[in-house]
């Protein structure tokens, strides 16, 4: 058998960490079984489904290299194979039409309420002899069975028994002749040859209704494997606040697609106690039976954390590719600046992002103006005559990172002060910040021109 699984979005929202970890795991095990995966567009919701949303499903699973064999194929592009399957089954006397006006189920159903029953669709076309009235259009249903249960093995949840007593006839097309999503996605499933269905256990309610329709039509099941769902870090439903935006924000906020793939990988499914792992470990490890029964929390400090590990395994020349985007929208020029690979190189350890890391090279590319608590701390009167004779000290020296660290060393020693009463005002001078890797580094990057350039032009911002 060749395993065959897909992901099978509505677009009518981005592709969120739901929706892309479902994706994850359908691709992660099509291919560890050497196996081929799927992209199937959902789009029978025409009032929700947007192009926008079908291109930020398209775009962030390229950004998370998830590929795909066949697809993407859309379900408005199926009608008449589902008006095909629909006619078999009306001709096999297990699907009916069904004439009940809109009015008529909701009076059915406040009854039902009112007496204390669970609203449900009564059957009353199922076996009518009444004429058809000729002004309504009328549904498709399903015979759903009468008696007996509906049992099937899902792969995470384990064994799942419905009785068919509490499954109406479920609506197959609609009177515009769309399907319903639980008929089309039975068809589908079934001409796509999918083997596995793997996907989020919001579905697991429709499960048993399209067994029922497969077995009206005679066919091969698939396996089911449905997926806890993400809780927020708060334990409720994921939030935008928490994780519930699309994949390219994390995109945008300059997370790498490798970082946020492994962390997807572990929302809810695990291999021993390893957290950082290749695209090729996980195909290699994946496996239905480790995925976990609860729900899974998303724990953006976890995240940030897997993202500093991936920043820091990436080459100096593939960060600075990857921050150049960030740094122009921080009107910075990087053309004539110091060299962005060696920048990279002194700030990679310093942050969680790339975001984060063109934040912290900005100064390195154009001047920032200190806030003005730092300028009353740190450029004080009592540090503008060290300062001066720094500045002074620093047209005549080699320009290296020793040599400036010598340097200040040595009018540390002279004004028998503590290193940050030098490096502090150097730091606010030429950065305009106080948080920076070592200032002798800083310096050294940023060239003799630039930092000459910035101290003195804070000479006169000094306190008398
Ligand atoms: N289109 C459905 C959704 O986006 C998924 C259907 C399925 O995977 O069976 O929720």
């Amino acid at each position: 058998m060749i395993v065959r699984t897909r992901f099978a979005p509505s677009p009518t929202g981005y592709l969120h960490i739901g929706g892309a970890r479902t994706a994850l795991f359908s691709w992660a095990y099509a291919r560890k079984h050497g196996g081929q995966f799927i992209l199937r567009i959902e789009d029978t919701d025409l009032e929700r489904s947007t192009q926008q949303s079908i291109q930020a499903i398209l775009d962030g699973m390229a950004w998370l290299g998830l590929d795909y064999d066949e697809g993407p194929f859309y379900q408005m592009q199926r009608l008449a194979r589902y008006h095909e399957v629909a006619e078999q089954l009306l001709e096999n006397n297990q699907a009916y039409y069904c004439y009940a006006t809109r009015e008529e189920l909701e009076n059915m159903r406040e009854q039902q309420l009112a007496a204390g029953l669970k609203p449900r669709y009564d059957g009353r076309w199922r076996d009518s002899r009444k004429t058809p009235p000729t002004d309504v259009k009328p549904v498709i249903r399903l015979k759903n069975p009468l008696e007996g249960h509906v049992t099937f093995n899902d792969q995470i949840k384990g064994k799942i028994t419905v009785a068919n007593t509490e499954l109406d006839d479920l609506v197959l097309l609609r009177s515009d002749g769309v399907p319903t999503y639980n008929f089309s996605v039975v068809i589908d499933d079934l001409d796509m040859n999918i083997t596995h269905v793997i996907r989020g256990d919001d579905h697991v309610n429709n499960t048993p209704r399209q067994i029922n329709i497969l077995k009206a039509l005679n066919a091969p099941l698939p396996q089911y494997a449905h997926v806890p769902m993400i809780l927020g870090a708060n334990g409720e439903r994921l939030s935008k606040r928490h994780g519930a935006v699309s994949v390219i924000q994390y995109r945008e906020d300059g997370y790498l697609p490798e970082a946020l793939l492994n962390y997807l990988a572990r929302l809810g499914w695990s291999h021993g106690d390893e957290e950082i792992f290749s695209r090729e470990q996980l195909v290699e490890w994946f496996d239905l039976a480790a995925i976990s029964r609860s729900p899974a929390k998303f724990n953006p400090e976890k995240l940030h954390w897997i993202n500093q590990q991936y920043l820091k395994a990436t080459d100096n020349a593939c960060l600075a590719e990857l921050v150049t985007p960030f740094l122009a929208k921080n009107h910075c020029q990087i053309d004539g600046g110091p060299d962005l690979a060696l920048v990279v190189d002194l700030l990679k350890e310093r942050v969680n992002t790339i975001e984060e890391l063109a934040d912290a090279a900005v100064y390195f590319y154009r001047p920032l103006e200190p806030a003005d608590e730092l300028r009353a701390q740190h450029l004080t009167a009592e540090a503008k005559p060290i300062m001066i004779g720094l500045l002074e000290k620093f047209h005549h020296i080699e320009w290296t990172r020793e040599s400036i660290h010598q340097e200040i060393k040595a009018v540390v020693k002279e004004h028998d002060v503590k290193f940050p009463k030098i490096a502090m005002p150097l730091r606010v001078m030429v950065t305009g910040e106080i948080h920076t890797p070592s200032i002798d580094a800083v310096l050294a990057l940023l060239g003799r021109e630039e930092t000459l350039t910035r101290m003195n032009s804070h000479l006169g911002n000094f306190q008398d």
